[in-house]
């Protein structure tokens, strides 16, 4: 179900907005904040199989980069507009702060269905809307990497495109231009599964907390691309049960545990996870009134809203997904004592493994799997540790908390650069 009657600029402007009230942000960082910095917006040509001339439409919006270069996802789907990329972007900028990675934030998207395109219109798409961007990105300018409809395979063409538009000279020293690459090409161990396993890092810290044994513990999954998919092999690794799923393709239960590698496999050959014979088909409706510990939308944004997290029983919400939860259904999940795991926090594991994949491009080196996720862990211990003293010494969710460990570490970057002129 996708709900696109809202603006996701206007909910995440409300949420760092909130943190920024708590924290008595200063009113200049909170003016610079409040708009991204560049908004890029690009109509393109692209030839399609049967020899037409489509036009796309494309956008890059540089939200912030007082602490590095911008960084964010390119996102690749029908409901794509500037007013979500302008929320995602938003989001990237508090995200890198928060886990402290020397990056700023963005966003992009295209607003296609990848999946009503040939493989070749999709090169041809991608190589020309990375043309078309020219000198908006670059390994030490704006460095995109993989959202929701893109994979490492689209990073490949973006780098290749990017790389053949450079000096001969030149070229080989641009490999970091984007992240989320295959090995082959210059990605990184681990990068693949970066964000299902931070999210599972975070849930580890909650659970510790919290006295929960996270092996003891079911869960249902919206969402089985790469942050559902990889959040729930982990998952399933460490003992927990997947007893429901959900994509845009339908809804699936069992109360026995779904099998996740084998959805995952099935996922790759069948485009989603209707007819995987493991499981029952459920309503959309069951799906969210499924008794589980923890719940973890990682499809779309806006996807518990008020019409069903009122259903939800779970403990606590894991956000992989960017901005799942509406303001509305937020108040709803907290009244009843839901815990949210807030998306800046959760799903930040993407972006750290992207620092470590650019800086291993940079050094011309390769990390081993144990040293990227030994890494990763340590760095979202911190992230989450950080979040939660704020949320116990101000009495505030764990949300408006993250915003404001990012909020200091931004605050102190312009209080030491100051503003210019
Ligand atoms: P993806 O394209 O790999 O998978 C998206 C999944 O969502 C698919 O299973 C799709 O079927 C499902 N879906 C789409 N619309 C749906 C709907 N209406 N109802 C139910 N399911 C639906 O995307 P992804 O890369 O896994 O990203 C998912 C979310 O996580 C996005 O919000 C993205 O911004 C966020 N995120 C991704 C990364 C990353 O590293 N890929 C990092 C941080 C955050």
């Amino acid at each position: 179900m996708t709900i696109k009657n809202f603006s996701l600029y206007k909910q995440a402007s409300k949420q760092w907005l909130r943190a920024a009230d708590f924290y008595q942000l200063e009113s200049d960082v909170r003016t610079i904040l409040q708009q991204p910095k560049n908004e890029i917006s690009i109509n393109f040509p692209v030839r399609m199989d049967d020899g037409s001339l489509k036009l796309f439409k494309g956008y890059r919006i540089q939200h912030n980069n007082i602490l590095g270069p911008y960084k964010g996802g390119i996102r690749y789907h029908p409901m794509v507009d500037l007013d979500e990329v302008k929320a995602l972007s938003l989001w990237m900028t508090f995200k890198c702060a928060l886990v402290g990675v020397p990056f700023g934030g963005a966003k992009g998207g295209v607003t296609v269905d990848p999946s009503m395109l040939s493989g070749g219109e999709l090169m041809r798409l991608t190589r020309r809307f990375t043309h078309a961007l020219g000198s908006n990105i670059g390994p030490e300018y704006d460095i995109p990497a993989p959202d929701a409809g893109t994979n490492d395979r689209t990073m490949a063409i973006m780098m290749d495109t990017f790389m053949n538009a450079q000096a001969a000279y030149n070229r080989n020293s641009q490999r970091h231009v984007v992240t989320g690459k295959p090995l082959a090409v210059g990605g990184s161990l681990g990068r693949d599964k970066a964000t299902g396993q931070g999210l599972v890092y975070i849930l580890m810290e909650w659970a510790e907390r919290n006295k929960i044994d996270l092996s003891q513990c079911t869960f249902s999954v919206q969402g089985y691309g790469n942050v559902g998919s990889h959040a729930a092999i982990l998952m399933e690794n460490m003992g927990a049960k997947m007893i429901a799923v959900q994509d845009h393709t339908g809804s699936l239960y069992n109360e026995n545990g779904i099998p996740t590698l084998q959805l995952k496999q099935y996922v790759l050959t069948n485009r989603g996870i209707a007819g995987f014979k493991e499981a029952q088909s459920i309503s959309n409706e069951e799906f969210f009134e499924c008794e589980i510990d923890a719940f973890i939308p990682a499809a779309l944004e806006g996807q518990i809203h008020e019409g069903n997290a009122g259903k939800i029983k779970a403990k606590v919400v894991a956000e992989g997904a960017n901005g799942p939860t509406t303001e509305e259904a937020e108040a709803i999940l907290k009244n009843n004592g839901v815990t949210i795991l807030p998306d800046i926090l959760t799903n930040s594991g993407g972006v750290v493994v992207s620092y470590f994949e650019w800086t291993q491009n940079k050094t011309s080196s390769q990390w081993t799997l144990d040293e990227v996720d030994g890494m990763l862990g340590r760095l979202l211990k911190e992230a989450f540790y950080q979040t939660h003293k704020i949320s116990k010494e101000m009495d505030i969710d764990l949300r408006t908390a993250a915003y404001i460990v990012a909020l200091k570490r931004l605050t102190s970057a312009y209080q030491e650069r100051g503003i210019f002129p």
